[in-house]
């Protein structure tokens, strides 16, 4: 490998490792590595996965990549030896934000697994120049720029493959990028990420998000998820997503094809798993190049619905795709027939209308047409797939209860353990050796230490260590100065009212009183959120706004900073997020009960030490059922109490702030003196008045108890010894979190690859 570097930098630069610059150390390292996945044997088999995606929110590759294939303590030594930390080289790489939250991240946690597992399986996504969106902090709020992260040489490896995409009017031409997914110590499987050729980034002005949405031809892969507020933007989605799935799908035949495969039988060969409903077209558009190749319509539709797997991400009614039939018209006219053909057959057997897929409206519902028309629908955990059969989607289970199964979500632990806290991957390979590495069960081996008080004494320590590192990096990035010894109490996420951040900003509220009271903690606090909001969810950002204010206001007050901050991460991310998971104490998993459809950063903090403080929604309450009730912090109205009262209309905010007096204080604060004189008074009332007016996902509903159980949790945190037991018990009952899990479950009940 030494010998390798030398010769690339010789080549590139002419220079060595004693003399080079750490940008050209770090392109040394990336073209090494890159060429080492790309040799990697792809993993085969007789039928193949394609895990289609309009987000993979992949992270940084470097350092997992060298993971994986198995040189990184290599690296890590020639690199010392030459005087470079690696992980110095590794804040080299631009982080690729081909993802929002939970669903990418996901997707790239499944690439990871599917690759280790040695099953074969591509991701197949679009290629966005400049992706979701950096996010930077202007005068307390959220300001949105653009995040171009492809550097001269990348991950990226060009395709001869050119594949056309018919418009109504026009014609693109899509070119194919892809990223070698090496697994852990296996073969090696691909990111597929098409690209529209007549691509131009100029088109989009420096610091800002804003270009011409009608600009088709340039814009098609500039962003992920462009702005819907308008018809223009809502147009260009749909551009988008029939752009991936063309192409995609043209990519499959031609790989079957190439393979000598007969097409009907396509479904012995090929598995498509939708990810969520933005690639749900690739249904309508396979059907319709089967037909071009000679298949009757009842044959194609026969096939591609043996072919098609669909997962439901979400049951927020609002947040599943309804395309009005015009749109589609206007953008992919040729898929109308088919879709309406699909319609036609749904309504020709049933007679409840809630089924059909076009509505009397004239709007596509998509996830109808998965149901319909791909073999398996999923959740993603327990409580999820309950909900999903039992109230969302019964209409379907009833028609269709074979279709239905649960895959309860996973993370690869080579990024969320061994790359993220390698200390604690060490320590534990001590304790209880590295078969946890490959098979995350292991790690109940753990158990045997639970009175051990050394053990106890060194997660301890490893924590103390995680917390410095990230001091240290808050510092370079922030200039914010942590205290390492405070309780360090997290929640990282995409900002959503249904996840509740603003509850989390009433507890700042009322920390901050109590301690303007005279009580101050035992311990120094520090709250930390990290957040972006979409663009257009103007509440989303009133809440960044009221953090940003209320972090301002503490900051600047020294009655109460020594005792408690709270802190904004900018720009949350998949490395920001590698950085604070392992300094957590405390995770916060706060979502209104039976909105959070999963959740996979609890999954991270548990397997990285910290306590969950939640409700009982999504994968906490598998986390729960498996590490018992004394070692995790659950609170608030139950699911089937909260689908009741929307079903009852019977939750109403303003009684609550008119009844409870403490309440009002907090809400009230928002808009009192000290927070004005801040923030702006747009924003705050805007927010105001949403909670008290209206607070669609039930803040104030579980304010009081999560108050109060919080409290208790740092009470809690004084006894080290049950802490430190306690983070033992989450740590060693993680493994079920493993995505190598949930694609064992996916491979055996839904893919059968081999
Ligand atoms: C894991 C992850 C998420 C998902 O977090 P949830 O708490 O499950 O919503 C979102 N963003 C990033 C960067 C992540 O790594």
């Amino acid at each position: 490998m030494e010998k390798k570097l030398e010769a690339l930098l010789e080549e590139k630069f002419q220079k060595n490792l004693d003399n080079c610059t750490k940008e050209e150390l770090f392109e040394a390292l990336l073209i090494f590595t890159r060429e080492a996945a790309e040799k990697l044997p792809a993993n085969t088999g007789n039928k193949k996965l394609y895990y289609i995606s309009a987000e993979f929110l992949i992270g940084k590759l470097l350092s997992n990549n060298l993971i994986n294939l198995g040189l990184y303590e290599e690296a890590e030594q020639i690199l010392k030896k030459h005087g470079y930390e690696l992980c110095d080289i590794e804040e080299l790489e631009q982080e690729p934000s081909l993802g929002n939250g939970g669903l990418g991240r996901l997707a790239a946690c499944f690439l990871d697994s599917i690759a280790t597992l040695g099953l074969p399986g591509d991701g197949i996504g679009l290629n966005y120049h400049f992706g979701l969106f950096r996010q930077k902090f202007r005068n307390h709020k959220q300001k949105e720029v653009k995040n171009p992260w492809i550097t001269k040489e990348s991950w990226l490896m060009r395709q001869p493959e050119s594949f056309q995409v018919q418009f109504k009017d026009f014609e693109v031409e899509s070119v194919l990028y892809d990223i070698a997914v090496p697994g852990y110590e296996s073969g090696c499987g691909r990111l597929h990420l098409f690209d529209v050729k007549s691509v131009d980034e100029s088109i989009v002005s420096e610091d800002s998000i804003d270009f011409d949405k009608e600009e088709i031809r340039k814009n098609l892969t500039l962003f992920l998820y462009p702005d819907d507020s308008d018809d223009a933007g809502r147009k260009l989605r749909i551009y988008q997503q029939y752009f991936m799935v063309s192409s995609g799908a043209q990519l499959i035949l031609r790989e079957c094809e190439q393979k000598g495969y007969d097409l009907h039988k396509l479904h012995e060969h090929v598995v498509i798993q939708i990810n969520d409903t933005h690639p749900s077209m690739v249904i309508p558009e396979l059907i319709r190049l089967l037909k071009e190749r000679g298949f009757s319509m009842d044959e194609a539709i026969d096939t591609v619905s043996r072919t098609c797997a669909y997962t439901n991400h979400t049951i927020l009614a609002e947040a599943l795709e309804k395309w009005p039939m015009e749109y589609l018209e206007e953008v992919v006219p040729h898929l109308v027939p088919v879709i309406q053909e699909l319609d036609k057959r749904v309504r020709s057997r049933y007679e409840d209308e809630s089924v059909y897929i076009i509505d009397k409206d004239e709007r596509v519902h998509m996830a109808h047409m998965d149901i319909h028309y791909g073999f398996s629908v999923n959740g993603v955990a327990a409580l999820h797939t309950e909900i999903l059969k039992e109230s969302e989607l019964k209409n379907f289970y009833d028609i269709y209860p074979e279709k239905f199964n649960n895959k309860t979500n996973g993370i690869t632990f080579r990024r969320w353990l061994l790359h993220c806290n390698r200390q604690l991957s060490a320590y534990l390979e001590t304790l209880i050796g590295s078969g946890f590495k490959k098979d995350a069960a292991e790690l109940e081996k753990l158990l045997a230490f639970k009175g051990d008080e050394n053990v106890l004494q060194k997660l301890a320590e490893i924590k103390l260590e995680k917390k410095l590192e990230f001091k240290k990096f808050m510092k370079e990035t922030q200039d914010i100065e942590l205290d390492e010894n405070s309780i360090i109490d997290v929640q990282v996420k995409r900002l959503h009212e249904y996840k509740r951040q603003q509850m989390n900003a009433l507890y700042a509220i009322y920390k901050y009183l109590d301690i303007k009271a005279g009580n101050k903690p035992k311990r120094p606090i520090t709250m930390i959120f990290g957040a972006k909001a979409a663009p257009a969810y103007v509440i989303a950002k009133d809440i960044i706004h009221l953090i940003l204010c209320l972090q301002e206001l503490i900051e600047k007050d020294p009655d109460v900073r020594p005792y408690f901050r709270v802190l904004m991460i900018e720009n949350y991310n998949v490395s920001k997020a590698a950085k604070v998971i392992p300094a957590a104490d405390i995770s916060e998993q706060i979502s209104l009960a039976s909105k959070e459809a999963s959740g996979t950063g609890n999954m991270k903090f548990m397997l990285n030490g910290a306590l969950t403080l939640g409700t009982e929604d999504g994968a906490n309450v598998e986390i729960r059922d498996l590490v018992g009730e004394e070692n995790i912090y659950i609170f608030g109205k139950k699911p089937q109490e909260v689908i009741d009262l929307y079903a009852s209309e019977g939750y109403c905010a303003k009684d609550i702030y008119g009844q409870d007096k403490m309440i009002h204080t907090l809400v009230d604060f928002i808009t009192g003196d000290e927070l004005l004189e801040i923030g702006d008074e747009k924003s705050l009332t805007r927010l105001h008045k949403e909670l008290v007016g209206k607070d669609w996902f039930m803040t104030l509903l579980d304010t009081r108890e999560y108050i109060r159980t919080k409290e208790q949790v740092y009470a809690d945190y004084e006894n080290q010894k049950e802490w430190n037991e306690k983070v033992l018990m989450n740590i060693a009952k993680a493994g079920f979190f493993s995505s190598d899990r949930t694609i064992k479950q996916y491979n055996e009940e839904i893919w059968h690859l081999k």
